[in-house]
């Protein structure tokens, strides 16, 4: 039945499923180091000690571009419109900080 499938083939496809493996598992293992060296360290899994967290909304610059509509409008129409408008939306998550007080610091330091 699979005669036609030689050993050194069966090896490959062993050897590519482990590669494949590894390669979408390499993100994890890499991310599980760190936060075990961190904690190995007595620093803070989430934000390195930094207490810090950079807000995921506006990637921690407090600011959020609007993007949309504006960015069909072409620039001088942009302008007219006044780019103030434009970039300074302020984020309303993190209230235009970029960041986050960590939950983890906070609670240790809350005791
Ligand atoms: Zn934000
Ligand atoms: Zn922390």
């Amino acid at each position: 039945m699979l005669e036609h499938i030689t050993a050194s083939e069966v090896a490959g496809y062993g050897v590519g499923a482990l590669l494949l493996c590894a390669t979408i598992s390499a993100p994890k293992i890499d991310s599980f180091i760190s936060a075990s060296q961190r904690s190995s360290l007595g620093m803070c899994k989430k934000c390195g000690d930094l207490r810090l967290i950079a807000c995921s909304n506006c990637k921690g610059s407090g600011s959020l571009r609007q993007d949309g509509i504006f960015s069909l409008i072409p620039s001088d129409e942009v302008s007219f419109l006044g780019k103030s408008k434009m970039s300074s939306l302020s984020c309303n998550k993190c209230r235009a900080r970029g960041n986050f007080p960590c939950p983890e610091c906070s609670k240790v330091s809350s005791t």
